[in-house]
This record gives C-alpha cells, sequence and structure tokens, in this order.
C-alpha cells in the first residue's frame, strides 16, 4: 500500500499548475489536480488569451478605418460587441478543455472542485469533503484582481467581469496605470467607447523605462484616451444610470461603467495554509525559496501565488523547474533575469533586459543609451501620426547589450526574438554586423546611433 493517495497533489489547473502535473505525470507519478473554476486558469480563461481576442477586436476597427488611405472604402461598418465577447468565450471553452484532456490524457486525475490544504501532506475538497493526502502538494492557485475599498467600490468592475459585460459602455472610466488598465484603456477606446483613465502616479506602467512610459502616455491620447495623473479615487457615487466617482485632488469624473484596475493579490485567503505552517508575505503570497519550495518541505508553489514575475511563460518554467527539482532529482532553479515581456496597448510594448534607470543603478556611467522615435512607414498613408519608439542599452566597454525596449506595432513579436539575443549575451557589434531586413521597422534595432548626451538622459 502506498503511503499516500497521490505522489503530487496540485492545486490550481491554470498555466503553472497543469504543466507540472502533466510532466509529473508523464514520469509515472500519481497525481492530482483540484480546480474550482475552469481549467486553463488566469490566462486562459480571463486574462491574456481572451484579452488579446479584444486587442485584435479592436485594432480591426482601426485597420478600417486607416484602410481609407490604402485605397479602400468600407461602408456601413458596424461593430457588434455581443458576437465578439460570445466568439472568445467560445473560444475559451475549447481551449479550456484542451486543459482538462492534457490532464487527462497523461493519467492525471481532475478534480472539478476547490481544494483546501489541512495538513502537509492532506488536502480537502470542499464539494466533496473528501481528504487526499499527497507526499508534496503544489500551490498553482494564482491571483485575483483587487481593489481599494473605497466608499462606493461595490459599484466598480475588475477585468474579470470586462470580458462578460452585457454591452459595451458609452463612456468607461479606467482606474490604474499599470499592464490591465493601460491595455483596457486600448481596446474600450478603439470600440468606440469614450474613455478615461485615471492614474494616481503621473506617468502610466510603473516600472518601466522612463521614455517607455512617456511613449505609452502618447500612444494612449492618439488612441483618443483622456489621460488624468495624479489621481486617486476616494468615492464612486451612482447618478442618472451611470457613476460620478471624485479623485483626491478634487476631480470628479462622471462616465457609465467604472473599471477597478487597481492590481492583483495571490489568492491564497482561506486556503489552508495555516493549517500546515506555510509562509505567506504582508501580500498573501506564498514565500518561497528558489525551488519553489515553501517553509514546509513537501509545499511547493508556483506561478502568480508566489508573486515573483507574474506572466504565464515564468509559471510554466516554474513548473517545470519544480518537476526537475522534485521529480527528477536534479535541483533547478528557474533563473528569473532577462525576461521579455509585453504590454498589448495598442501600439503594444515590447521590453527585455534592464530600463535606463536600473542600468544606472547598477553600472553608473559604464553603460551607452541608444534610442530612436520615427514615423512607421505603416502610418504614412494610413494618416496616423503615431511614432515607434526604440532604446537599447549597453554596458561596458564591449558593449553587451543589457536592454532593449520598443513602443509599436508588432513590438511583443520582436522583442521575443531579441530576448534571446539578450540571453545570449550578445553585443552591440554583433547587431551592427547583422544586415537589416528591409523595410520593416525591426531593421532599426541594427542601425541605432548613440544618444549625443548619453550620460544624463531620463531616469523614472
Ligand atoms: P499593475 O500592478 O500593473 O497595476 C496596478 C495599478 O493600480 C498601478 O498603476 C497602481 O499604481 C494602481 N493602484 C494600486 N493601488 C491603487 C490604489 N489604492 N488606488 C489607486 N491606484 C492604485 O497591476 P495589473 O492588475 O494591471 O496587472 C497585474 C499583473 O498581471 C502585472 O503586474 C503583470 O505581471 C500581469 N499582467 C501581465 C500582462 C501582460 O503580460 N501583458 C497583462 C496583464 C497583467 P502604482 O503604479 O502607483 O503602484
Amino acid at each position: 500500500m502506498a503511503e499516500y493517495d497521490y505522489d503530487l497533489f496540485v492545486i490550481g489547473a491554470g498555466s503553472g499548475g497543469v504543466r507540472s502535473a502533466r510532466l509529473a505525470a508523464q514520469l509515472g507519478q500519481r497525481v492530482a489536480v483540484a480546480e474550482e473554476s475552469l481549467p486553463g486558469g488566469t490566462c486562459v480563461v480571463r486574462g491574456c488569451v481572451p484579452k488579446k481576442f479584444l486587442v485584435y477586436g479592436a485594432d480591426y476597427g482601426a485597420a478600417i478605418k486607416e484602410s481609407e488611405g490604402y485605397g479602400w472604402t468600407v461602408k456601413d461598418a458596424s461593430f457588434d460587441w455581443g458576437k465578439l465577447r460570445d466568439n472568445i468565450q467560445s473560444e475559451v471553452m475549447r481551449l479550456s478543455g484542451i486543459y482538462s484532456t492534457i490532464l487527462e490524457k497523461n493519467g492525471a486525475q481532475l478534480y472539478r472542485e476547490r481544494a483546501e490544504i489541512e495538513d502537509a501532506h492532506t488536502v480537502r475538497l470542499k464539494d466533496s469533503d473528501k481528504t487526499i493526502t499527497a507526499k508534496t502538494i503544489l500551490i498553482a492557485v494564482g491571483g485575483r484582481p483587487w481593489m481599494p475599498k473605497i466608499k462606493g467600490h461595490e459599484h466598480a468592475i475588475m477585468s474579470d467581469d470586462a470580458f462578460l459585460l452585457d454591452k459595451l459602455p458609452e463612456r468607461v472610466l479606467i482606474i490604474g496605470g499599470g499592464y490591465i488598465a493601460s491595455e483596457f484603456a486600448g481596446i474600450f477606446a478603439g470600440m468606440g467607447v469614450e474613455t478615461v483613465q485615471a492614474y494616481r502616479g503621473g506617468r502610466l506602467l510603473n516600472g518601466f523605462d522612463a521614455e517607455v512610459r512617456d511613449a505609452v502616455n502618447d500612444v494612449q491620447r492618439n488612441n483618443g484616451i483622456d489621460l488624468r495623473f495624479n489621481a486617486s479615487p476616494i468615492e464612486i457615487k451612482t447618478a442618472k444610470g451611470g457613476y460620478i466617482v471624485s479623485f483626491d485632488n478634487g476631480t470628479k469624473i462622471g462616465t457609465d461603467l467604472v473599471f477597478m484596475a487597481t492590481g492583483r493579490k495571490p489568492h491564497t485567503v482561506g486556503l489552508g495554509l495555516e493549517n500546515a505552517g506555510v509562509a505567506v508575505d504582508k501580500n498573501g503570497a506564498v514565500k518561497v525559496d528558489e525551488y519553489s519550495k515553501s517553509s514546509v518541505d513537501s509545499i511547493y508553489a508556483v506561478g502568480d501565488v508566489t508573486n515573483r514575475v507574474n506572466l504565464t511563460p515564468v509559471a510554466i518554467r516554474e513548473g517545470v523547474a519544480f518537476v526537475e527539482t522534485v521529480f527528477k532529482d536534479n535541483p533547478t532553479a528557474y533563473d528569473h533575469t532577462e525576461i521579455a515581456s509585453a504590454v498589448f496597448t495598442r501600439p503594444p510594448v515590447g521590453v527585455v533586459g534592464y530600463n535606463e534607470a536600473e542600468a544606472r543603478k547598477a553600472f553608473g556611467d559604464d553603460i551607452t543609451v541608444y534610442t530612436t522615435s520615427f514615423r512607421p512607414m505603416k502610418n504614412v498613408l494610413a494618416g496616423k501620426s503615431q511614432k515607434c519608439f526604440m532604446k537599447l542599452l549597453t554596458q561596458g566597454e564591449n558593449e553587451k547589450v543589457i536592454g532593449i525596449h520598443i513602443v509599436g506595432d508588432d513590438s511583443p513579436e520582436i522583442i521575443q526574438a531579441l530576448g534571446i539575443c539578450v540571453k545570449a549575451g550578445l553585443t552591440k557589434a554583433d547587431f551592427d554586423r547583422t544586415c537589416a531586413v528591409h523595410p520593416t521597422l525591426a531593421e532599426e534595432i541594427v542601425t541605432l546611433k548613440p544618444k549625443e548626451i548619453n550620460k544624463t538622459t531620463a531616469v523614472s
């Protein structure tokens, strides 16, 4: 008789949980997974995937307008939110089904109910009220949107709700200056909604390169988004079928929909972590070591619940490293540096490596900064003034490339390839001897010239 019911019990069938479960099951481990919602997790069900479809939807609207300069006349164009929403949900359901199938096909047992931790080797399934034991427990429950509990906060929606709106509002007020706020502002504006984005700071995308943040402010304004800075909400009141939101700077904004995009928190409340003595930080994130092991030897955690780098591909890599460590006797710590990432504003942002302020902090004046800003060819006939911004940072005499930042069409696609170059430790000379692909936006990255004064540029 085995000592435990399973070798591995995974709580949460999102990106990190499913990858870990599949790989462990493929190694012949006895694996079970519990999921209280749809398999697929935030990314597939209420995050990256449906969001990207909404971005595509908004881009089609813009393309119809811009096609005029390219000779097209499109009559009677109209937008049907319900159709796009339902088409996206169908695709979400299809993808979620694939996630369950992956688990089944690899022999992992999927429990479609909530699981909570009872002790270091035991979970309780909440609906069936069953206890299950496992040699190792993996917490992969992700995060949930969070908003400050200001007066009237119950009138606001958060990102989970945004995918399922009955109808598009005429006006939306998005509160926040981060990833979700900036992406959704671009989506709503692209669908013809009068959009205000209110942020408590002075530049969107805190933590990004200062010049990228300025470029993103321009992107939002070029999309017709009304940006309000230095404004924190203090109260939401109903008014004539809509809402009035008051801010700490005295401003009041009327709107039909209030969308709080004020961050996410690890989904650990009520998970029973205290029963097993799993330590959490002040945000409720499971504290883990470099191998994703919690303060309890038999309990690990990967993905957003650990609040390290909250991105789908990172959760997957942490899951892979966890399986290597625990089931292949090959201790593997995932390297969280030089992770390429994107923000799907319209146009989007693609970044990898250091921003300028971080590079100056780490290396002082031993860096060189290259930037360019230009109107991409496509925008000329489209009648758009939107520019593309690029920045490349190098360090040391041999000019190792340590950071690349692009705000422009297809930058997420471009940065994926450039991420390989940064990870490989290539130098500016390697970039310079690479022949350009013409005419492209990306070719500018191999023809960059240093800033005239590169020691005293912007910091965030
Ligand atoms: P972010 O942390 O990116 O942004 C939260 C925003 O809310 C910030 O502008 C923050 O201000 C503001 N804020 C926080 N608290 C308050 C408050 N009390 N009052 C007013 N404003 C407040 O969180 P998101 O929810 O947008 O995204 C969460 C994470 O999910 C991201 O960090 C990212 O890791 C991931 N994500 C990734 C995406 C991608 O890869 N494209 C897309 C979406 C999410 P301040 O900046 O001043 O702190």
